[in-house]
């Protein structure tokens, strides 16, 4: 029996799909249908970058990509994303980033809790949100990879560490750039605060989405050079063919 305080609360503000906005009976956050073109990633895929495609297996059995198998300074240990990003789930991120559905980073966090399980098992210290330049948080008020992570903080429970890997110089947002482009548009403009914090840690990074991977790198390079002992990757949502 749902408590009464609740039911009246789910009576004035009920729960609703977070891509079609129609009002659900639970908060599961897709309605039916919503849930049925929603693109979730599953196995098989790369077991570093985490890359669904046919993948191919390196001496001793690891199910890796062609790049990653041939990457042998990886910057980031594993990489994993729950849906795919296609013209279908990007209006749920777009409601999420820009339109003020800050409530909805407690589905996406369910969501990431179900996607980073090969991440949580390989053991975790810290969650660190992809930071946004000040400037950027000022107009848009909150830091959606911040919600994400604390709401998947409460799940998981570890901690947030906010505010330590900063963005210090504004950029052109990365959609106006492609390949190469992003990598030059995004280099340089991350640091570490307190890399004391970071020494030794297992950190997760926390972003909405992953396009080429440009930023997440670029915010993991900086990281292991504070000394962070390894550094993964959680997004909601990926981009690829
Ligand atoms: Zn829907
Ligand atoms: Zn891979």
């Amino acid at each position: 029996m749902k408590n009464p305080l609740k039911r009246l609360f789910d009576f004035l503000l009920p729960p609703r799909c977070i891509n079609c906005g129609s009002v659900l009976n639970q908060e599961n956050g897709l309605c039916p249908e919503c849930f049925n073109n929603t693109t979730f990633i599953t196995e098989p895929y790369c077991s570093k970058c985490g890359l669904p495609f046919a993948v191919v297996s390196d001496s001793r059995g690891k199910k890796l990509c062609p790049a990653c198998l041939k990457d042998k300074k990886p910057v980031l240990r594993l990489s994993r994303s729950a849906v795919k990003y296609d013209e279908f789930f990007k209006k749920s991120i777009i409601a999420f980033k820009f339109m003020d559905k800050t409530q909805n980073a407690k589905i996406f966090a369910k969501l990431l809790k179900t996607a980073g399980k090969d991440i949580f098992q390989e053991g975790v210290d810290v969650l660190i949100p992809v930071p946004l330049h000040y400037k950027r948080l000022i107009k848009r008020r909150y830091n959606q990879s911040a919600l994400l992570a604390f709401e998947l903080s409460k799940l998981i429970n570890k901690p947030v560490l906010n505010g330590c890997l900063i963005k210090f110089k504004a950029t052109k947002p990365q959609v106006s750039f492609s390949g190469r482009a992003r990598h030059q548009n995004i280099k340089g403009v991350f640091k570490v605060k307190n890399p004391s914090l970071v020494a030794n840690k297992r950190v997760v990074l926390i972003d909405d989405v992953m396009t080429t991977g440009a930023t997440l790198q670029e915010c993991a390079k900086v990281l292991r050079r504070a000394g962070a002992k390894s550094v993964d990757t959680l997004t909601v949502a990926r981009v690829y063919d």
